[in-house]
């Protein structure tokens, strides 16, 4: 069972969306799924969950060494691709469509795991389509499950063919709950983080893997530190803009090389399982894009995603000065910064919060999509931002009609 035992609290939260794909694979439908929401809130887990039900021989009890190699990523049955850069790139799916054609390696069956299934998009329409005849046409049992924080932007042709599963932005009272079910000292919680769990749960955006990060005070409890003291010192005049743009830019470059060595252990492990022919032919036919290429590829995608994550803490920063400037007190989500953004919306940065977050989205957009250079584009956005901060520039947007309310959402304010 899908749902059964599992002790994963990102999937506790979201029993309908299991019990759904519980019942697909039991009625024998589940030959394509499109795991729709933030990859946090229960998507990447339920993926691992499917490829664990599908092929452990004893149906995903996640205890034995099936489901372990699953767990890591390094089961020759399974494929789990994720976007080398922006985009799912039409070699990526080309050898998804040559693996599917031959026979599994030590099961019955296969599971391909495509994240960032939003990118076979009709910017990038030969992969999607290309993708479309493995989907028309299985050849033998091939699970796939597509990953999409936004669905609407795949394919038509594609999301069609795709049974869609939802999984809903966790509620803040669940986490909680879900932290709690963690075993989360709630005493030594507040003392590493400043915030009780419910703070950490407004704090996470309905994404229980971040909630959960923030209350271990690992990778995104310090990320979240480090990038809104150093927005405020920033808005505050109190640190050089350049200063904290180095800061991602480090930040960045420990991801990358992070990924690098964790990449390296998993071709040792699976070169372990397979023989040196398998191994060649799991790599591609030629093999010729060697282990160094596909660690650099997995370095670069590790690197992207920090400054992603990096600019989306920049983001709630100023989304919450745009709240307190408006008088939306209660879309806060930085509760332990309250008095800084407070601050801050009371003086030149209310008025321009709006730009600012135009700002970033557009070089989010720039590092994800137009292989910017990074060190400039970061170095260039944080000094916009001090300048709007400081009243300096003018924004480029003033909130009016159709502007940004403090959720992001376009809406008409009247
Ligand atoms: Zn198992």
């Amino acid at each position: 069972m899908i749902t059964g035992d599992v002790n994963d609290p990102v999937l506790v939260a979201q029993p309908r969306a299991l019990r759904t794909i519980e019942r697909l694979l039991e009625e024998g439908r589940a030959h394509a799924l499109l795991l729709s929401g933030s990859p946090g809130s229960g998507p990447v887990a339920a993926a691992q969950r499917v490829a664990q039900r599908v092929l452990c021989p004893n149906g995903g009890d996640d205890d034995c060494d099936v489901c372990g190699r699953i767990s890591r990523r390094v089961h020759p049955d399974l494929m789990w691709i994720a976007p080398e850069g922006s985009d799912l790139a039409k070699p990526q799916i080309d050898l998804v469509v040559e693996t599917t054609t031959r026979m599994p390696f030590e099961g019955v069956a296969q599971v391909v795991v495509l994240e960032g299934a939003d990118s076979l998009s009709f910017d990038n329409r030969s992969a999607g389509n290309t993708l479309l005849k493995s989907l028309e046409e299985p050849e033998g049992r091939v699970v796939f499950v597509l990953l999409a924080t936004s669905p609407a932007r795949v394919l038509p042709t594609v999301r069609s063919r795709c049974v869609e599963v939802v999984f809903p932005a966790v509620p803040d009272a669940l986490l909680v709950e879900a932290l709690r079910a963690d075993g989360v000292d709630e005493g030594v919680v507040a003392a590493a983080t400043g915030m009780d769990l419910n703070g950490i749960a407004r704090a996470a955006r309905g994404d229980l893997s971040r909630a959960r990060e923030i209350a271990a005070g690992d990778t995104a409890a310090q990320r979240r530190g480090d990038l809104l003291v150093g927005m405020h010192q920033v808005a505050s005049g109190a640190m050089a803009p350049s200063q904290l743009a180095n800061r991602i830019m480090s930040r960045a470059g420990a991801a990358s090389d992070a990924a690098a060595a964790r990449a390296a252990l998993e071709f040792d492990e699976m070169e372990l399982v397979m023989s040196d022919k398998e191994t060649k032919t799991f790599n591609g036919k030629t093999n010729d894009e060697g282990r160094e290429k596909r660690t650099a590829r997995r370095a670069r995608k590790a690197r992207v995603a920090e400054l992603q994550a990096c600019l989306a803490e920049l983001s709630s920063w100023w989304r919450d000065v745009l709240a307190l400037s408006v008088g939306a007190d209660e879309a806060v989500t930085n509760l332990d910064r309250l008095d800084q953004t407070r601050a801050a919306a009371a003086g030149p940065a209310g008025t321009r919060a709006v730009g600012a977050l135009d700002a970033i989205d557009d070089s989010a957009a720039r590092l994800l999509f137009n292989n910017a250079d990074e060190g400039v584009t970061v170095g260039a956005l944080v000094a916009e931002l001090a300048a709007l901060a400081a009243g300096r520039i003018r924004a480029r947007r003033t909130l009016g009609a159709g502007a940004r309310t403090p959720q992001g959402y376009e809406v008409s304010l009247g």
